[in-house]
């Protein structure tokens, strides 16, 4: 699992460019220790929160960086500060257990789905919900009993829209094999019987890939404009025609940042809402995808927090949002708290909320305490991740599909 480039690192290293400076201190060391005093920060974790003031972003540590260089040209400056910030946050994850080697690329996670598909042929179906932005597939796995001939309640099951948040796509991989592992258990056979499960480990492949090799901390997508990075908030992004008020409040202008609530009309902000609801491909595959299948019930896996979170738009459901989400957490000890989501913080656009106002029981799940977990954590965190989401799973199938589902009508095979 390469995380950065190698040779292009030793280049920058061995450069004449760091030997022209005519003091004791090697820069290479100065500028690992500041890095170093700045990633073993503990407060630096928390920095990651959107919403504090004091958020450190790649951008800001690489201008701190280039002060090290100041006597170079511009461009040189910078091409040395990102290298120098790859280098030593590639030694970072090394040296500290939440190393990056815990983490898959997003194709060994597709070879993954793909080999679980190979072993149990009957019970599983490759799905595909269409091109990311950089071309790549979105690859995930359906998982039913297919001699079964109930009707079956539909449930989508993601991880990882934020490409930070690495933990999820693990979690959900192994949701995956361990139901297929457990398939002729009493309970896991009741649930594939009753239930067609679509998991999808990572809901934003092109931006997961950027956190993973270039810039750790990458939230978004990555659409760009002119050619210059950008990045949608997938998350931030959701919109239907019949209450465009989940997207964009109607105080909230699209042409100003100075009003943004929910969401943030700021190209550079890491909430940023993208130019319309629904601009980026990704939204639009899940968004279709969520439709087309007519989905019951949603588990949108995020890291972190230790929370379940579910929508507030829709008032009759509460008291169903509630009582699922405290039979969860009761599976895996009362560990979260449980929120409606935007009591938590104001958001707009989420897949939730666009998903409860299409009928879909949706929760965002976050996991975990911070966005790395360790080998350790991540083990946890898989077998939690898993108690909860059976738990999930036997409770939606004794909900009645009035109740859940507004494609009550319609036919539930297609
Ligand atoms: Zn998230």
């Amino acid at each position: 699992m390469n995380t950065v480039n190698q040779i292009t690192l030793n280049k920058l290293l061995n450069s004449n460019y760091l030997k022209t400076r005519e003091n004791n201190n090697d820069p290479k060391l100065k500028i690992g220790s500041m890095l170093y005093h700045i990633l073993e920060d503990k407060k630096f974790l928390q920095r990651f929160d959107e919403n504090k003031d004091n958020f450190i972003e790649p951008k800001e540590i690489v201008s701190i960086i280039k002060k090290q260089f100041q006597h170079l040209p511009e461009n040189t400056a910078e091409t040395l500060a990102k290298g120098f910030m790859k280098h030593y946050l590639q030694i970072f994850f090394q040296q500290h257990p939440g190393s990056i080697k815990n983490y898959k690329h997003y194709d060994e996670i597709v070879n993954t789905v793909k080999q679980l598909n190979q072993e149990y042929p009957n019970f599983t179906e490759i799905i595909n919900l269409g091109k990311t932005t950089e071309g790549r597939d979105m690859i995930g796995l359906k998982i039913t009993n297919p001699n079964s001939k109930n009707t079956k309640k539909k449930i989508f099951i993601q991880g990882t829209m934020h490409a930070r948040e690495w933990a999820p796509a693990e979690t959900v991989l192994n949701i995956m094999s361990t139901l297929l592992k457990n398939k002729d258990q009493e309970e896991i056979s009741n649930i594939l019987n009753n239930c067609e499960i679509y998991l999808l480990p990572v809901a934003n492949p092109d931006g997961y890939e950027y956190s993973l090799n270039t810039n750790f901390m990458w939230r978004k997508n990555m659409y760009k404009k002119d050619g210059k990075l950008i990045g949608v908030d997938l998350n931030r992004n959701f919109h239907i025609e019949e209450k465009p008020e989940l997207y964009r409040l109607p105080e909230d202008k699209p042409d100003r940042t100075d009003d943004d609530i929910g969401a943030s009309d700021n190209e550079y902000s890491d909430a940023y809402r993208g130019s319309a609801g629904n601009s980026e491909i990704e939204t639009r595959n899940l968004l279709n995808f969520i439709k087309n299948k007519k989905i019951d019930a949603i588990l949108d896996f995020h890291g972190f927090g230790n929370m379940i979170l579910y929508p507030k738009n829709d008032k009759d459901k509460v008291k169903t949002y509630e009582i699922v989400a405290d039979k969860m957490n009761q599976s895996i000890g009362n560990k979260y708290w449980i929120e409606k989501d935007t009591e938590l913080y104001p958001t707009t656009g989420t897949m939730i909320s666009i998903a409860d106002a299409l009928g879909t029981l949706s929760y965002t799940i976050e996991i975990g305490s911070n966005f790395f977990p360790t080998k350790n954590e991540l083990e946890s965190l898989k077998e939690e991740t898993y108690e909860l989401t059976k738990t999930f799973l036997k409770e939606i199938m004794k909900i009645d599909k009035k109740i859940i589902s507004h494609y009550k009508n319609t036919d539930t095979n297609s």
